[in-house]
């Protein structure tokens, strides 16, 4: 090789290594901004936020096998996690470790306000009641996060079990300050297949709206099909869409959830399983909001990290590989105006005074 070539394929090689090295540090800045940034978490469910180490604690101390926990998360698997963890969950003190632990998670990936959601159970002789007062005292003494609690109402348990846990949550509002000060709103979820429709509960979520004035947060279209029941959501919706957010909302086209809702909590990882996706780049709901103009605003939430093996800032450097670059900042304003706690704007421009980020 002539002497000028060996120079000039020196330089060459010098200038790619420069490239890739800027690449790779601009790369680890991004990555770092991110896990830092201030976020916010509307939906998360909080049995299946359990940490895993604690699950496996739990499920050794009752001699169950948890080694579903090990596997690739399927929807199969997913499954069998949720019935352990529905085993292990037996007590209000394992409830409430749970929220303490979840709470200190979030707050380690940069979340300022969380709105947690979960089904009241009675469980070893204490009452449903006593279940949304735990959560609700662990939540009030979270410190550097906000919180709060959307009761949710489990379809597949029939109306009359949801009537009788909101006329109970209705009294504590009354009885409790703590309790009326962390519940904001009443979460639709449970089975989209259970035999029992929206329309056996659509008297008790206008109630919720209507005369207690918190928000509804709907799980809705969590799968490409859209059926009568969603139609039926999607009216309901439209009422008054400020007060109403939607859980997923997989099966729909931005135009048919113009006007409907207030926000969509997108969940990629539980999405992505739900809709066996090999790749994030096809979630339908995130690809809307990334590539046309006219979608509605989106809140990147978790859904069950103990479950699907994930994290709030995981959640968000997942749709950074997937979509990005992208306006994140945007996405945190946009979930907290859809917060049903007027205070989470505060708690967020708190957060970003402190950290800068
Ligand atoms: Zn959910």
């Amino acid at each position: 090789m002539q002497p000028q070539h060996k120079r000039l394929l020196g330089a060459a090689a010098t200038g790619l290594a420069a490239a890739v090295a800027a690449h790779i540090l601009r790369r680890w800045r991004d990555r770092r901004r991110i896990r830092r940034m201030t976020k916010v978490e509307l939906h998360a469910h909080l049995n299946g936020s359990i940490r895993p180490a604690t699950l496996k604690r739990l499920a050794a101390e009752r001699g169950l096998d948890a080694a579903c926990l090990d596997r690739k998360r399927t929807l199969e698997v997913c499954f069998e996690i949720f019935a352990l963890i529905h085993k292990c969950v037996d007590s209000l003190e394992i409830v409430a470790v749970i929220a303490r632990e979840f709470l200190e998670d979030l707050r380690a990936d940069g979340c300022a306000y969380v709105e947690l959601r979960t089904t009241p159970r009675a469980l070893q002789g204490r009452t449903e009641a006593d279940y949304v007062r735990t959560v609700c005292r662990v939540l009030s003494e979270a410190s550097g996060i906000t919180a709060r609690l959307l009761v949710s109402v489990d379809r597949s348990r029939g109306p009359e079990a949801a009537a009788k846990t909101l006329a109970e949550v209705a009294q504590l509002r009354r009885s409790d300050a703590t309790v009326d000060r962390i519940v904001v709103g009443v979460d639709f979820s449970g089975n989209p297949t259970s035999k029992h429709g929206f329309d056996a509960f659509e008297h008790l979520f206008r109630e919720v709206r209507d005369q207690w004035g918190l928000g509804c947060a709907l799980h809705v279209g969590e799968t490409p099909r859209s059926d009568g029941d969603s139609a039926k959501i999607l009216a309901f919706a439209r009422e008054k869409p400020r007060r109403v957010r939607f859980g997923h909302a997989l099966a729909f086209s931005d135009d048919e959830l113009r006007g409907c809702a207030s926000l969509i909590e997108a969940c990629p990882s539980s999405n992505a399983a739900t809709l066996d996706l090999a790749r994030l780049e096809d979630h339908p709901r995130l690809w809307c909001h990334f590539h046309s103009t006219g979608s509605p605003p989106l809140a990147i939430c978790t859904d069950d990290t103990g479950v699907f093996g994930c994290s709030l800032a995981g959640e968000y450097l997942k749709v950074w590989d997937a979509f990005g670059p992208v306006d994140l900042v945007r996405v945190v304003d946009d979930a907290a105006a859809a917060a049903f706690d007027a205070c989470c704007g505060e708690a967020v421009r708190r957060r970003r005074a402190m950290y800068n980020v």
